[in-house]
């Protein structure tokens, strides 16, 4: 295991106490050397959400703030909230539930705005947006970059990170350019589940060899992530909770030191403002 001093965070995975393994995942996770997590809220229709406005988000975002805070207590770091509105939820209100994709898009601006209150009251570290990774009608695609752009406005105004869910690409410097435009620093909006490359935002690499590989020899900041989604219906879509202290010790073991430090301390620093090292109680289990 690596040394107990070294910060090992996973910057985006899902916990849910209710259906999933919970706090046994965030105790795996320990177990194994990790520190800190970032928590992303599940999407609001896993908890069984019907969404008529964002006021709907209210449950699904305390849920988050409950769970994180009982991870924080069993982590020798911490864990941290990161909370929005999953950009899959556009074809859920366009195709199942038959509304306009501006309307869609009004209610997601909604969830996002809430989400925003709980940064603003310190509750939660930064805001997750996106568009869909899969293809969709130009009305929807519209619709859901108008979502990421408010995304991006309340990002600048709260002077707090943006993770996205997008498309496959190894180049987002145009929707980087878009944050840029709010006033949100390209480098405080991050592409959850990148590969080893990417132009734009901050990458946070899933933690296959391959890719970590890469962004490790590249040496510009990144993150490292599983996106365990904590859904028994799924049990192997992802990687799991173990996975990124698991892929430290690899990466130590290949000699990338330095890659360790920018992706659980520095990196983290820059996209958020976190200390991670200041945050970490080695000897402790309380965040
Ligand atoms: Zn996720």
């Amino acid at each position: 295991m690596t040394d107990p001093d070294t910060p090992v965070l996973d910057n985006h995975l899902h916990l849910d106490p209710d259906n999933g393994r919970g706090l046994a995942a965030v105790d795996d996770f320990r177990r194994m050397g990790g520190t800190h997590l970032i928590v992303v809220n599940k999407p609001s229709w896993h908890l069984g959400q019907d969404v008529e406005g964002g006021e709907e988000f209210r449950p699904v975002f305390d849920r988050t703030l409950d769970v994180v805070a009982e991870a924080a207590d069993r982590l020798p770091g911490t864990a941290w909230p990161v909370l929005g509105v999953h950009p899959g939820l556009v074809t859920r209100l366009v195709d199942d539930r038959g509304l306009s994709p501006e309307r869609a898009g009004d209610l997601m601006i909604e969830g996002l705005e809430l989400a925003a209150d709980y940064v603003a009251e310190g509750e939660a570290l930064g805001l997750k947006s996106g568009r869909p990774h899969y293809d969709v009608p130009e009305a929807v695609w519209e619709a859901s970059n108008r979502v990421m752009r408010r995304a991006f406005s309340l990002g600048a105004d709260l002077d707090c990170a943006v993770q996205l869910h997008t498309e496959e690409s190894e180049d987002l410097t145009v929707v980087a350019g878009w944050a840029e435009e709010t006033g949100l620093p390209a480098h405080r909006v991050v592409k959850h589940y990148a590969s080893g490359r990417l132009a734009g935002p901050t990458p946070s690499v899933m933690s296959e060899k391959d890719w970590l590989q890469e962004a490790a020899e590249r040496g510009d900041p990144f993150l490292m992530e599983t996106d365990f989604v904590d859904d028994p219906d799924r049990p192997g879509a992802v990687l799991g909770p173990k996975t990124v202290p698991r892929r430290v010790d690899w990466l130590e073991a290949e000699g990338h030191a330095e890659a360790i430090r920018t992706a659980h301390v520095e990196t983290p620093r820059l996209v958020y403002g976190v200390d991670t090292e200041a945050t970490l109680d080695p000897g402790g289990e309380n965040g």
